[in-house]
This record gives C-alpha cells, sequence and structure tokens, in this order.
C-alpha cells in the first residue's frame, strides 16, 4: 500500500522521547514539574558535582515495563546503562546516561488504522527497542540581555527513547503511528503526553528510494512537537530529497530542523554516528535487573490495554473493528460509549451517534467528551425514543440539539418541540391518499414499473405529515396501496 510521491517510495522511521511521569529524576531525588525558575529543580547529582553517584529510580522502569507489556515487547531480564559521551553546555558531565547495546525494551509493534482513500487499513508499525535516558539541561538565550544562560531543572528527567524499524510509507502513515503512540503512552499513564511542554516529542528520519531498491539515506528530523507540524515538516522534506536526487546531487546523511515559520527544514549538523559518542557501559550504574515476577507483578496492576477493550467490544457489543478503534482513542471515550450502550441495549446505534453527532459536536467547540453538554445516559434515552420509534432519526438530530444545548431532557425536548413520529396510522392513511390523488402521473409510472417514481410520492407524504410520518411505515402502506 505504498503510495508514490514521483516515483519514489517515501520510508520513515521514528525515534520518540516520551517524558516518564514519575515525580523525580532518573538518577536523583530532584523533582521534575514543569515551569519551576531556572535551576531550583537541580541538585548535586544533575550538576554532576564531583563525588555524586547516581541512583536509578525505581518508578521509572516500572513505566519501562509497562511500556514495553502494551506494544507486546521483550522486557530484558538484564539491560546496561551506557555513557553517550558529548560536549554540550546543558550537559555537566560531558555525556548523557542512555541505554545502548542492551535496551529495557525490546522489539513489539503498534498498529492502527489509517484511511486510505475510501478504504481503512490497518498498519503496524515494528518498534526496534525502548530504552531508558536521561534528559539534558536547557540553554536559555536571552536576547535582550545578549546574554545565554543554562537552566538545568531539567537535567536528568526520566525519558523513554522509543525507536520504530523503519515501516511507514507516507507521512500520513507516520503522524497516525505517532498518534497512537502518544495514545498509548497517555493511556498507560507513563507519560503526560503534553507535547507543547516537550513531554512527547518525535524525531522523524526520512528517506526516498525507487520501489524495489536498497534503502536510501536519511535526514533525522528533530523535535517535532505538534501533529500538523509533523505532516508539514515530512511532506516538505519528502519533497527536498526528491528535487536534490532528481537534480543529480547525492543525499547526505544529516540531523535537519523544521522551520514552521517558512515551512522548511534546514540541515542543523551532519549526523554523527555511534563511534562518534564512544558509549562504554556506566562504570557508576549496575546492570539493570528485572525479574519475572517483578514483569507479571507489573502486567497484574495495569488497567486495560485500548487493543484489548477494542477486541472486548468486538465480541461483547458485536461492533465492527473500526468502530472499536475509534472508541478506544482515550478512556474518557470508552466509557461514555460503554455507559451509554449498556444504558440502551443499542451498542451500535451508540458508537454511530458518538462517532458521528457527538465527535462532530464536541471537536466544532473544541471540549473533550468529559465535557460533553449531552451524557451518556441522555445519549441512551434519545437512542432509546429511535429505537422505540417515538422520533425519526432526522427528529433525533433535533433533540440531540436541544440536549446539547442545554434546553432540557430527551421527552421533554421531544414534547416542546412536537417531534413526536406520527403513529397514528388513521391519520398517516388520510395524508397518503391524498397525496396519491394529487399525483396520478407518479402512482401510474410505479405501476408501469419505474420504481423511481416511489420518490416522487413519499416526498410530499412526509411534507405533509411535517416530517413526522415514520418512513417505514410510509414505505409500507404505499406498497399495499399501490399493490
Ligand atoms: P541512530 O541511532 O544513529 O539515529 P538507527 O539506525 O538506530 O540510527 O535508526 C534510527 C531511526 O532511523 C530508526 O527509527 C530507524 O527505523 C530509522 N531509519 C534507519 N534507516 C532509515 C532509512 N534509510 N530511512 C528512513 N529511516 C531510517
Ligand atoms: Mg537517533
Amino acid at each position: 500500500m505504498s503510495k508514490l510521491v514521483q516515483g519514489y517510495e517515501v520510508v520513515i522511521g521514528f525515534e520518540t522521547h516520551a517524558q516518564l511521569s514519575t515525580t523525580s529524576k532518573i538518577f536523583s531525588r530532584a523533582p521534575t514539574a514543569f515551569g519551576a525558575q531556572a535551576n531550583t529543580q537541580a541538585c548535586a547529582v544533575d550538576m554532576a558535582l564531583p563525588g555524586t553517584l547516581p541512583v536509578m529510580n525505581i518508578g521509572a522502569v516500572e513505566r519501562a515495563i509497562e511500556f514495553g507489556l502494551a506494544i507486546n515487547a521483550h522486557i530484558a531480564e538484564r539491560s546496561i546503562f551506557a555513557r553517550k559521551n558529548y560536549f554540550y553546555p546543558d550537559l555537566p558531565k560531558g555525556y548523557q546516561i542512555s541505554q545502548f547495546e542492551i535496551p529495557v525494551v525490546q522489539g513489539g509493534e503498534v498498529s492502527f488504522f489509517l484511511e486510505v482513500g475510501k478504504e481503512t487499513v490497518r498498519k503496524t508499525v515494528r518498534l526496534e527497542r525502548a530504552h531508558l535516558e536521561e534528559d539534558a539541561g536547557k540553554s536559555l538565550h536571552e536576547d535582550f540581555i545578549g546574554q545565554s544562560g543554562i537552566d538545568l531543572n531539567r537535567a536528568g528527567t526520566p525519558l523513554l527513547e522509543i525507536v520504530t524499524q523503519p515501516d511507514m510509507r507516507s507521512s500520513e502513515e507516520a503522524v497516525a503511528y505517532a498518534k497512537e503512540l502518544h495514545k498509548i503512552v497517555t493511556w498507560i499513564g507513563i507519560c503526560d503526553g503534553n507535547m507543547q511542554e516537550g513531554s512527547f516529542r518525535c524525531d522523524a528520519n526520512v528517506s526516498v528510494r525507487k520501489p524495489g531498491g536498497p534503502l536510501g539515506t536519511r535526514r533525522e528530523i528533530k523535535n517535532l512537537n505538534s501533529f500538523k507540524f509533523m505532516q508539514q515538516a515530512i511532506d516538505y522534506e519528502v519533497r527536498w530529497q526528491i528535487d536534490q536526487i532528481e537534480d543529480g546531487h547525492a543525499i547526505e546523511q544529516a540531523t535537519v530542523l523544521f522551520n514552521p515559520d517558512s515551512g522548511e527544514t534546514r540541515a542543523m549538523r551532519t549526523k554523527e554516528d555511534a563511534a562518534d559518542y564512544r558509549y562504554f557501559p556506566d562504570p557508576d550504574l549496575p546492570p539493570l535487573v528485572i525479574g519475572r515476577d517483578w514483569v507479571e507483578r507489573v502486567r497484574g496492576e495495569m488497567a486495560e490495554l485500548p487493543r484489548v477493550m477494542a477486541e472486548r467490544f468486538v465480541s461483547d457489543y458485536g461492533l465492527p473493528e473500526y468502530d472499536a478503534t475509534q472508541l478506544t482513542q482515550s478512556k474518557a471515550v470508552a466509557a461514555y460509549f460503554e455507559a451509554s450502550a449498556q444504558a440502551c441495549g443499542q451498542a451500535k446505534l451508540a458508537s454511530n451517534w458518538i462517532m458521528g453527532e457527538v465527535s462532530r459536536r464536541l471537536n466544532a467547540s473544541e471540549l473533550s467528551i468529559d465535557q460533553s453538554p449531552v451524557s451518556a445516559a441522555q445519549l441512551a434515552v434519545l437512542i432509546g425514543r429511535i429505537s422505540d420509534n417515538t422520533i425519526s432519526n432526522n427528529a433525533a438530530r433535533q433533540v440531540f440539539e436541544g440536549l446539547w444545548n442545554q434546553e432540557g431532557e430527551v421527552d421533554a425536548i421531544i414534547d416542546a418541540k412536537g417531534l413526536k413520529q406520527m403513529n397514528d396510522m388513521g391519520e398517516l392513511e388520510k395524508i397518503i391518499d391524498e397525496v396519491l390523488a394529487a399525483n396520478p402521473k407518479n402512482v401510474e409510472e410505479f405501476k408501469a414499473g419505474n420504481a423511481k417514481a416511489l420518490n416522487g410520492l413519499v416526498g410530499p407524504i412526509m411534507k405533509a405529515s411535517k416530517g413526522k410520518a415514520n418512513p417505514g411505515q410510509v414505505n409500507a402502506l404505499l406498497m399495499k396501496k399501490l399493490g
């Protein structure tokens, strides 16, 4: 299902840094809260004062285990911390503690649905690894005083770097992967997912090749912190690489930055190789040993995962897989669905309403489902009134509008707006007889075998009933009368 761009196949692999939601740092007791005054949350360990030693934060390890379980990966029984050496002012130790040869989470996969044209296809992206590491500090360039400062509050913040195989074949797939990953880490609660604050940042490795050919040289777009920019940056990068190749230039491996103002990517530095970092095992930290009993304990304590919940929605409520996936986008949506489906006993209708009218209105007003003015219980009552033929689907939309605007409860709105469906057969028959008498031509044509002529009759009947006739009953009665 590769979509070619000017005859080239796009290849994308992701590296994502998810900031783990521990209250203290990965190797020290300093707090991780965002937004504190500069250097008030950096202790001696974070500042790399001589004589300090790192101590592993068990909460960070536990979150890595949870992630591994959520994506069906192998949790290494023994993994190693390494020093990644480089100089930068915001890195006082001169190295970052990370994991290199043996990461804590190995393999696993993330799968999601994607709209391709009119079709919905399932895509699976294989993960290579996820490893624990510490974040660096920040350089603050205070242009107004012409000085730069270093803020070490972020130094030592726990990160999980999640690396995929180069499995994505378009910017759409890449964004869908990133959204799914974001859903997983926030669902299991290991990361707050706040992209503006940098809690979830993605690096996209992008290359192009002729279909079937060897992998092209990649350029890595750093620190994409919104889904919108992610798509724009990758699309720009793909066009840029193709233009270069078409003009006869080779792509040079590089790290690039996306500038949202210009919409362009620009090379920041030529890419360093692992060898440049002179990785070696950190002698200050013992191997990270994770017993199987610990893994099982974590598994037992984890909430139901989105994909497990989606499978349950298929088996317990008979929903199509697509619906089940949509409804498990967040815990709040899933809970809303279950509450309304159980209350009305019509899971598919509840799903249709939530994915349709409810989502549309929420999106338009930029509200999350917990803020919905229409409760799950009200939606269930509304669905009940459709299935017991009190109101038509069209009328139901008006009732929903009323609920949204807090005009009252379902039955009160139906009464107030006079939306009750006409269930008085005598009255309906009278209308039908009148319409038949007024449209002899349609009647004749229908009897002569033109099925479409029926539409010319149904319309006026619905109109004469002020939309209150039940379309099913209208059809049945018409058929009876026309033979
Ligand atoms: P490094 O650690 O030096 O950044 P890796 O080999 O670990 O390099 O790859 C990093 C990311 O780049 C992975 O997500 C991988 O899938 C992706 N990747 C590797 N080769 C390519 C390529 N030719 N095109 C696109 N992405 C690639
Ligand atoms: Mg990298």
